[in-house]
């Protein structure tokens, strides 16, 4: 029988309240799920390099004694994540050349990223930003209108996408305020939000958050990030409820990530629950190399195996595309289950 953590109290407190009493060392995540170093390697060194942050409500979705739990794998900070590996670097993306000005990144035609907020509500070890310079890109109001100005400039621009960090660590009334003034762009369309912080801390998605998406003018998608199917909790399916009662179409990308989900059933399991809770698979990436990471690397050859039998095992509108984000490509690269490649 699977022992979780803790029941989340039926009194929920706000969403900020459980961010500030998150977790913030290894040894204080592995003391919760009574577990013993030993086995699970946790380095100092890692945590300084990349601050350890974990909300008790996704601690609560982890199995306690189970030193493989594939939530805890995601945010345990490890010794691997000190070794120097050839190929992995700072900025496998390449943002820096699409960094156009702070607070935005412009990579692809017609729809550019805004860098809204600093920080997020969990520090994900694979993560492809980890290095990213939030110093350089960390957005006054002043900045906002400069950032605003350019989309502004730039009638070319019909799809907005508000990343981070993560856009949803603003609070209400600043993601409120920034919503009207894209919104007031006569040339922006579509507005998408990636986020994390609702899988992490569900009760993020507040009314007021949901009504003032319901009221808006543009189509608006938001972008979950969901590796496992353990990170589908009740909580998350009710705040997916309030988005889709709101028009937002709900989509999810995971990355694939050794130790974590790599293996059949549970990319099957995942898809089939991500649709029971209301969200479209969208995309399952390969991870990026990015330093501190390697060892969540699948490798392309075993995610392409994976991806083949669970090609085989879902319906079309079950299976994500699979992708890889490559430096100064005009898009992803799709990797088709033959191995052939669209870019
Ligand atoms: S939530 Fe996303 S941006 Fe933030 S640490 Fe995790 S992967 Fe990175």
């Amino acid at each position: 029988m699977r022992i979780i953590a803790r029941t989340a109290p039926i009194e929920q407190p706000h969403w900020q309240e459980i961010l500030a009493s998150a977790i913030r060392s290894g040894d204080e995540l592995l003391r919760q799920l009574n577990l013993q170093d030993a086995s699970l390697n946790i380095s100092h060194q890692a945590a300084k390099d990349f601050p350890v942050l974990v909300p008790r409500t996704y601690l609560a979705r982890m199995e306690v004694g189970n030193p493989l739990d594939p939530l805890l794998l995601q945010v345990l900070p490890r010794q691997q994540e000190t070794e120097q590996v050839s190929g992995y670097i700072t900025d496998p993306l390449g943002e820096a050349d699409a960094n156009v000005q702070p607070g935005i990144i412009h990579k692809y035609d017609g729809r550019l990223l805004l860098i809204t907020a600093t920080g997020c509500a969990v520090n994900c070890r694979y993560c492809f930003r980890r290095h990213f310079d939030y110093a350089d890109n960390r957005i006054s109001r002043r900045q906002w209108n400069a950032s605003l100005d350019y989309v502004r400039n730039d009638s070319s621009i019909s799809e907005v996408i508000l990343s981070g960090g993560d856009p949803l660590m603003l609070k209400d009334s600043q993601f409120i305020d920034l919503v009207d003034a894209i919104e007031a762009i006569p040339h922006v369309r579509r507005l998408r939000i990636h986020s994390r912080l609702p899988v992490v801390i569900p009760q993020r998605i507040t009314p007021e958050l949901a009504a003032r998406l319901a009221a808006s003018r543009l189509s608006t998608s938001m972008v979950l990030h969901i590796n496992h199917s353990h990170e589908i909790s009740p909580a998350l399916e009710m705040a997916v409820a309030q988005l889709k009662q709101a028009g937002v179409t709900l989509l999810n990308q995971s990355v694939l990530l050794n130790g974590v989900n790599n293996d059949v059933d549970t990319l099957q399991q995942l898809s089939e629950n991500l649709f029971d809770a209301g969200i479209l698979p969208y995309y399952l990436h390969l991870m990026d190399e990015v330093q501190g990471a390697h060892h969540f690397d699948t490798g392309k050859q075993q995610a392409l195996q994976i991806y083949q039998q669970l090609h085989a095992r879902l319906p079309g509108y079950l299976l994500p595309r699979l992708v890889k984000e490559q430096a100064g490509k005009a898009g992803k690269t799709l990797i088709l289950s033959n191995n052939s490649e669209i870019s």
